[in-house]
């Protein structure tokens, strides 16, 4: 899976008008090609076959200044590792192709050069380590000291300071590095029941956050990728017995997935229906209840701005390269498809938080809408549902309740079920 965008950006800005709509389908193929994932695999420095056993991440420290920053990773055996260079902002990945943490926790604070990493499964035992530098650095040493007696082996590196200049060549020679290791095919997400051609109507489900992005934390601990994902369960599970909809989750465990990757499902699906699930965190720690999102580059009010501004920086906290070419291909191309699914994702929303409001707390502004960066499919009617707020204490606790849990995945499915019996072609309502 590239790391980078890997085909340059079809240039289409210059094409007609006209020809979108005579040329929609191989637009729509590289569309698809512009939103493949942009999965997360390093690259092997030391190249060797991928044979080796899963090690075990014991622990990390930094040591040292600003002249000179030791970054130290405990493991039970010597890994394969890889290296890759980000700039905007400058950041340091660290891959661990098998490997897996016995601790849990996923952030710690920076020193030195390091403004503070986070860590965490990018994949099934496919590790990361995050490094976010205060400036470009050069990697002075690495080293590998192999387990003594008590002693676990480590992993050492040694950053200084270097230019800009010299950070971004050795980026780009990342990337290049990178290219050259692309394996892997788009994910395909967790189907529940297959569905398949003249089936039910498929509603991709995405749990929010996952892996190394923990997403916001309540102040009792509660984890928004755990809260979404018992959500998204519940919801499946709930839809699954409705018999209308075949639910698809865009991922059935504590993995990471990029944004574009969830759209990326969606799209594999031919989803009627796309809900982002989410619980964050605001500054206002009063706001509070299930609020509903829909696509908006004019956000409704400055909290909204803000709170998609944050959800859109998963990718980065993550470790994966910036990249909006995707907006510039689907405001071209997909116009047309745009404004339907648009329609769609209005009618949605409004149905949603008309069902949910007899059964849960809502939002006192229940439907805004901002620029979240995963409701961009633009054939696809896509929602976000912050189910509460993880900053405010009450709803922490509803999060965590299996009651609410169930009455409001109660109430979504409902939603999910009128609104694709009235979207299906007359035909196949016979079939629901
Ligand atoms: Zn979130």
């Amino acid at each position: 899976m590239p790391l980078h965008r890997l085909n340059p950006a079809p240039t289409i800005r210059t094409m007609p008008l006209a020809a979108t709509l005579t040329n929609v389908f191989s637009l729509a193929a590289l569309f698809a090609l512009a939103i493949a994932p942009a999965g997360a695999q390093g690259v092997s420095e030391s190249g060797k076959a991928g044979v080796a056993e899963t090690v075990k991440v014991h622990g990390m420290r930094l040591v040292g200044d600003e002249t000179r920053t030791r970054f130290v990773i405990d493991l039970d055996s010597p890994p394969d590792h890889g290296i890759l260079r980000l700039t905007d902002p400058y950041r340091l990945v660290i891959d661990l192709p098998r490997a897996t943490f016995t601790n849990p926790a996923a952030q710690s604070d920076g020193r030195g050069l390091v403004a503070d990493y986070r860590f965490g499964l990018i994949a099934a035992e496919k590790a990361r380590i995050v490094l976010d530098l205060t400036g470009p650095v050069e990697i002075a040493k690495t080293f590998l000291l192999p387990a003594a007696g008590e002693q676990p082996a480590r992993l050492v590196f040694d950053f200084v300071s270097t230019s800009a200049a010299s950070f971004a060549t050795a980026a780009a020679a990342d990337n290049t590095r990178a290219k050259a290791a692309v394996t892997g095919s788009a994910p395909k997400g967790d189907r529940l029941r297959g569905g398949g051609p003249g089936g039910r109507p498929v509603v991709v489900i995405d749990p929010g956050h996952g892996g190394i992005d923990s997403g916001a934390a309540g102040a009792q601990g509660v984890l928004e990728k755990a809260v979404t994902l018992e959500f998204a369960r519940e919801l499946a599970a709930r839809l699954l017995t409705g018999g209308r909809v075949d639910p698809v989750l865009t991922r059935n465990g504590d993995r990471f997935l990029s944004l574009r990757q969830r759209i990326a499902i969606a799209r594999e699906n031919r989803a009627a229906l796309f809900i982002s699930v989410h619980a964050d965190t605001v500054p206002e720690d009063y706001v509070r209840g299930a609020t509903v999102y829909t696509l908006s580059e004019k956000a409704s009010d400055s909290l909204s701005a803000a709170l998609a501004a944050r959800e859109n920086r998963s990718d980065i906290l993550a470790g994966l390269a910036i990249d909006d070419q995707p907006d510039e291909v689907a405001d071209i191309l997909f116009d047309l498809a745009r404004r339907e699914s648009r329609n769609l994702s209005l009618r949605f929303a409004k149905g949603l938080v008309k069902d949910m409001s007899a059964a849960v707390k809502l939002n006192n502004s229940p439907w805004r809408k901002a620029a979240f960066q995963v409701l961009k499919a633009p054939d696809i009617p896509s929602v976000l549902l912050e189910l509460g707020f993880l900053s405010n204490p009450y709803d922490e606790q509803l999060l965590r309740s299996s009651v609410w849990r169930k009455r409001s995945a109660e109430a979504v499915a409902r939603a999910i079920e009128l609104f694709v019996g009235d979207a299906a072609p007359v035909g196949a309502k016979n079939d629901l």
